[in-house]
């Protein structure tokens, strides 16, 4: 079995960030990711509001420059996808597809993942037409219509998006007014490829061998009409990947993660960063703050344990 002081699950900003602050801490430390690194941000275009880069940078680019920066500090990045920890006292025990690990303390940086809306034709017609990632699959949709699903910052910024490509772009919201930030409200209602559906729901996905249309309610009279649309890309929140600690840390109704100031759980030596955890803000400036705080509280309680 692998042993190491620290390991941090999850290679996304959070994760990451920890894996640097770490490896310039010298703490024996492996990062562990299921699939390619960079996280959720990899699916965004563009970022607007990370500090440091005045024009904005892609996703990808920003997910490369860190995982870059990582790798430059030494962070062990290994493809392994935990399925269980396992808690005795002290010592903690990971089991994954790639053998187990026993280490001291564990930094569980997991993110989130995007909620699925729950209709008929959403699951049979993922990749089909059904998307979750205007970045991946908005360029399918060259000259044609597509719906948008949510009122967020996600659903209004990626409809910006995907008006690149498609001729219309239909933005499908529960209530009458946006909860996106006010600045991307504003470039959303002045492009004329956008129109918005108010108080509308999804209730059906239809299309046979790709998405063909959709049937949309409004909740104000419960009133129906099919709308003709190629792609339905949904952003309507997401829910933390905290499965693995759910029966040892405490979290929120929801599931996210309860941590105190120093992203300590609920477990001595098992912290949370980014998405995954409560918080008020879920972007990638607070991501990678809470990575490095993790990082830093991590090591201060290994010293307390190992000498
Ligand atoms: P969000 O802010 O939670 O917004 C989710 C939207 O989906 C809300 O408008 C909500 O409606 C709607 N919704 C929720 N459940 C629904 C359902 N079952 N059917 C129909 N609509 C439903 O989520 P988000 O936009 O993914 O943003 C999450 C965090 O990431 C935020 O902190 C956001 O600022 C940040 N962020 C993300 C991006 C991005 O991914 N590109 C960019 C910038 C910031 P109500 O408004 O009625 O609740």
């Amino acid at each position: 079995m692998d042993k190491r002081d620290l390991v941090i699950i999850g290679g996304g900003p959070a994760g990451l960030s920890a894996g640097i602050y770490a490896a310039r801490a010298s703490i024996d430390t492996v990062l562990l990711e299921r699939g390619v690194p960079g996280g959720l941000v990899i699916s965004t275009h563009l970022i607007e509001n990370y500090p440091g880069f005045s024009e904005g940078i892609s996703g990808p680019d920003l997910m490369i420059q860190m995982e870059n920066q990582a790798r430059r500090f030494g962070v062990d990045i290994s493809s392994a996808n935990v399925q269980r920890i396992e808690i005795d006292e002290r010592k903690f025990t990971l089991l994954t597809d790639h053998g187990g690990i026993e280490t001291g303390a564990i930094i569980l940086a997991t993110g989130v993942q995007p909620q699925l809306l729950g209709v008929k034709g959403e699951k049979e017609l993922i990749g089909r037409g059904v998307s979750y990632c205007a970045t991946c699959d908005g360029a399918f949709f060259r000259g044609k219509k597509v719906a948008v699903v949510g009122g967020g910052d996600a659903a209004v910024e990626e409809a910006i998006f995907l008006t690149r490509f498609a001729e219309k772009v239909y933005i499908i919201h529960r209530r009458g007014e946006l909860r996106a930030t006010k600045i991307v409200q504003h470039r959303a209602f002045q492009n004329p490829k956008i129109e918005f559906i108010w108080h509308g729901v999804v209730d059906q996905i239809l299309g046979t061998n790709s998405v063909e249309g959709i049937n949309v309610r409004d909740v104000r009279d419960n009133s129906k009409s099919l709308l003709a649309v190629d792609g339905v890309f949904i952003y309507i929140g997401s829910t933390p990947n905290s499965f693995l600690l759910k029966e040892h840390v405490k979290t929120d109704d929801k599931g996210y993660i309860i941590t105190d100031e120093n992203m300590l759980t609920s477990q001595k030596g098992i912290y949370a960063a980014g998405d995954v955890r409560q918080k008020l803000l879920r972007q990638v400036v607070t991501a990678v703050a809470d990575g490095a705080i993790a990082a830093v509280a991590a090591e201060k309680y290994l010293a307390e344990i190992i000498f």
